[in-house]
């Protein structure tokens, strides 16, 4: 990255470098996302922030990592640098409320679709119709799984609720608020204070410690490096990783390593947390004790979980499972142990 300006200037146009090379590559918030494997909501937050150096993103390993994984040259942020761009203010102040009232006593709805459909491809003819009106609530607190087989809409399903992606037609409220009806700026601002993701892959920083890892997300919303710190070890004893805080990645097992991208999700104590297949990659014991560690997190912090499984053991431990195929959420068990396996 790009190390021939002054100390000061790097430190005071980071955020604006960065946004203006990731245009310049033509990529999205979403896609560079995919691409580093830095959360979108973390992402906008690095673009976002001006003025205050917060520890590790001011570090020249972290810029030299992050530009790398962009795919960026040297020359070209060289190039970005020197015609940095004005980039619009984006709102992100008003947030949906998050109590929204609760008719008949029964606990407030957290997430509703209403009537949703999402298609691929702009072509009629050979479009993927991944969501074909789906509805659907999912209450505040609850514990709950998506299951299906692969293909079947389950992770296009996570993205448009939690607004990663946007919808052709239909509703989706998040507190009662509706969510497609925000701009993507404050979807992304939402997304960042109210939301953790936890996927698959882990998409930990390889060159950040365990407890770097877990702090970014606090150090890009502005908090205090020593806050940061204090709160990032608070989580990773609360997943049972205090003794390999300062470990990176590569040391640490599956199982550990995706414990850390947990605590990353909790770190900024969302209302929702939104799991894509996060045992797919363990072996089936270490998967036992992430979804215990899952159903711990959920009981204790009374968040809203939303985990897409293939496992039908998994199904069994969650409050409701909604069971889709083809695009449409084909039944909704409302207990447990009503879970079939997979056909
Ligand atoms: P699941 O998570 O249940 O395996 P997905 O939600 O990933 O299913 O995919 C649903 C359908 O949409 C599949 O047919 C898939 O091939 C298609 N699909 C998903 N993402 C894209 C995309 N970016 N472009 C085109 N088709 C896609
Ligand atoms: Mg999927």
């Amino acid at each position: 990255m790009s190390v021939n300006g002054s100390h000061d200037d790097r430190e005071n146009h980071t955020g604006r470098l960065l946004e203006s090379a990731r245009r310049e590559l033509g990529l999205s918030l979403e896609e560079a996302a995919r691409r580093t494997g830095i959360p979108t909501g973390i992402l906008k937050g690095l673009e976002g922030e001006a003025g205050q150096p917060s520890g590790v993103f001011h570090s020249r390993v972290f810029l030299r990592n992050y530009a790398g994984s962009l795919g960026l040259d040297g020359r070209t942020l060289s190039r970005c640098r020197q015609s940095e761009a004005k980039i619009e203010d984006s709102p992100s102040r008003s947030v949906p409320s998050q109590d929204a009232p609760s008719p008949n006593g029964r606990p407030p709805v957290m997430v509703e679709a209403r009537g949703v459909y999402k298609s691929y491809g702009a072509d009629e003819e050979f479009a993927v119709h991944a969501l074909e009106d789906v509805s659907l609530r999912i209450e505040r607190g609850s514990l709950v799984a998506v299951m299906g087989p692969s293909g079947c809409g389950k992770t296009t399903l996570l993205n448009v609720l939690s607004g990663l992606d946007e919808i052709d037609r239909g509703e989706i409220f998040i507190a009662g608020e509706p969510l497609h009806a925000l701009n993507d700026a404050r979807r992304t601002g939402y997304r960042a204070r109210h939301m953790g993701f936890v996927f698959q892959g882990f998409n930990l920083m390889p060159v950040l410690s365990a407890v770097e890892n877990v702090e970014l997300p606090l150090l890009v919303s502005g908090a205090g490096v020593a806050s940061a710190r204090k709160r990032a070890l608070e989580v990773l004893e609360q997943v049972r990783l205090a003794d390999r805080a300062h470990h990176r990645p590569n040391q640490l097992s599956g199982g550990q390593q995706q414990r850390v991208a947990i605590a990353r999700a909790l770190v900024n104590e969302p209302s929702i947390v939104w799991a894509d297949e996060p045992t797919g990659n363990l072996d089936s014991d270490t998967s036992r004790e992430i979804l215990d560690l899952l159903l711990q997190l959920n009981r204790e912090n009374e968040q809203t979980f939303v985990v897409v499984t293939h496992d039908p053991a998994v199904g069994s431990l969650m409050d409701r499972v909604v069971r889709m195929r083809d695009g449409r959420i084909v039944r909704q068990a409302e207990s447990p142990g009503e879970v079939a396996p997979e056909a």
